[in-house]
């Protein structure tokens, strides 16, 4: 049984924030492989132009190229119609039926995790991660007793009983956003090259993906 983690979100673009999470819980985590699963953005319902999927994965490729144990996945770009990480976690079990899988969130998605669709579900059917990020405080007031009692301080815990799990990790405490990123790209605030990885800075500056 391998130990595989998901890694959601929309990383526009992704960050050393993203990048140290991954290798952080490689280590803790003791996984086979971290694979990040960038979100599909409907072009129709948002107000701004998105970053096409291309380009999102593309800088994730970029950031990955070296990394041994990390990887990008395509599953949810590649789908017509934006799905709900409770459509996609059995996919990921389908696809991966021997294997242990982690999903992995930042402290701001555990916040807001009552805003997912079917919250309760996703979070018991399979393992998650959840990774500290400053300025953002860990509750567990929100949610219910039944995931309440599956939660798992990493430091100097383990897994609760039989069946999934969520950890909290504080393995990572990097203060850095892709908006924040993207707000200096466009008011030319040079900064903003030290938080991404050079061959992802490169592929911004040469595609003028933000400008
Ligand atoms: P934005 O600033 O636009 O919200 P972001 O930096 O949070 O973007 P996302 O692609 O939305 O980047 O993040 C994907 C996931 O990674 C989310 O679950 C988010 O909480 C988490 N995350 C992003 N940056 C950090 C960080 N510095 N520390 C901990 N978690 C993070």
């Amino acid at each position: 049984m391998r130990r595989l983690a998901f890694y959601g979100g929309t990383f526009d673009p992704p960050h050393r924030g993203h990048f140290a999470i991954a290798e952080a819980l490689l280590k803790e985590f003791d996984l086979d492989e971290f694979i990040f699963l960038p979100a599909f953005h409907a072009p129709h319902k948002t107000r701004t132009k998105p970053t096409s999927a291309y380009d999102r994965f593309a800088m994730l490729c970029l950031m990955t190229a070296a990394a041994e144990n990390m990887s990008v996945s395509k599953l949810e770009i590649d789908l017509p119609e934006k799905p709900y990480t409770i459509e996609t976690l059995p996919r990921l079990k389908a696809l991966y039926p021997e294997d242990r899988i982690f999903f992995v969130m930042g402290a701001d998605s555990w916040r807001d995790i009552l805003t997912w669709r079917e919250w309760e579900k996703v979070l018991l059917m399979t393992d998650h991660i959840v990774v500290t990020r400053p300025g953002v405080e860990i509750n567990t007031d929100h949610v219910s007793e039944s995931v309440r009692e599956r939660i798992v301080n990493k430091k100097g815990g383990s897994a609760v009983g039989a069946g999934p799990n969520i950890f909290f990790s504080d393995a990572v405490n990097i203060d850095v956003s892709a908006t924040d990123i993207r707000k200096r790209i466009k008011e030319d605030d040079p900064s903003w090259r030290t938080d991404v990885p050079p061959p992802v800075a490169n592929y911004i500056e040469k595609y003028q993906i933000y400008t």
